[in-house]
């Protein structure tokens, strides 16, 4: 196995992705607390199109918070969130002002990001391949037969249609999270976010789950991934955030955050994860 950064990549056979180009996901400031905790501390993150982002950083320091937020899963207090140009969760108003969107609103934004979640959160009554054609047909996207082709392909490609008639609990947790990858997928949303897609899974199952992501990467997916896999931050982001206390540490391509002369706190971080 090659052993710099560098020599990897061009083993993947991928191009970094220089941090420039068209923004897909723009976030500056952004500020969420809780009950009076202060989670986000103004976070400033961009993501391009066709980037890889990675999102590194201790417990408890906000990262999957953050990544909620870009989803409206979690509404921001402060700050600006744009996805595709659009300000999430609300729109220009009056004198300069902002206008909070309704949900029916907000539920359309949140089409252009797909999301995968720690627990895979798959629809237990519902087939493997149901789980994936749900939402492109039940929001008028795709009718029945289109989505159910798209759904196989996109099993085709999670190496998971051999499995399309079973049901969530009939298969391991890599297994789902792959459907869960699929099922985020079918509305082709224009960023992927990934909150810790392998911390819930059994040690060996979880480079079946990166491998996945590392193709989507080399398809050119836009992607933000949440992660302790020191690994694929290494091997497939183009661009990783350090968070630490609620605000973005260091950023920067993988070469500079985990080269020879990182930072020394961002040093520390990493030995306690590998
Ligand atoms: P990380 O992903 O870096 O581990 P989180 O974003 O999960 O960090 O959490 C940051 C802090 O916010 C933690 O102290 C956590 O307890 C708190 N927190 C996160 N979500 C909630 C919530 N829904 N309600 C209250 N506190 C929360």
């Amino acid at each position: 196995e090659p052993d710099c950064i560098e020599d990897r990549r061009v083993a993947r056979g991928r191009e970094r992705r220089l941090h420039n180009g068209e923004r897909l996901v723009h976030a500056q400031g952004v500020t969420k607390s809780f009950h009076g905790n202060q989670v986000l501390k103004g976070v400033d993150v961009d993501v391009h199109a066709g980037e890889v982002v990675v999102v590194i950083g201790p417990s408890g320091s906000g990262k999957t918070t953050l990544v909620r937020t870009l989803n409206h899963l979690e509404p921001a207090d402060g700050g600006l969130i744009e996805v595709n140009g659009q300000l999430l969760g609300s729109k220009p108003g009056p004198q300069g002002r902002t206008v909070a969107l309704s949900d029916k609103d907000i539920s359309l934004q949140r089409r252009n990001v797909g999301m995968v979640f720690q627990r895979f959160n798959l629809f237990p009554h519902k087939t493997v391949l149901e789980n994936v054609t749900l939402a492109p047909v039940q929001l008028r996207q795709m009718s029945g037969a289109e989505a159910e082709a798209f759904g196989m392909e996109l099993l085709g490609k999670v190496g998971m249609s051999a499995h399309a008639k079973k049901y969530p609990h009939q298969l391991s947790g890599g297994q789902q999270q792959r459907v869960a990858i699929a099922r985020a997928l079918a509305m082709k949303p224009s960023v992927m976010l990934f909150d810790e897609p392998t911390s819930a899974l059994d040690p060996e199952l979880v480079q079946e789950v990166l491998s996945v992501i590392a193709d989507l990467a080399h398809e050119g997916i836009t992607m933000v991934i949440v992660t302790h896999e020191m690994k694929l931050a290494r091997d497939v982001a183009d661009w990783v955030v350090f968070m630490e206390d609620g605000v973005v540490g260091q950023q920067g391509p993988p070469e500079s955050v985990f080269g020879a002369n990182a930072d020394p706190r961002i040093k520390r971080f990493v030995q306690t994860v590998s």
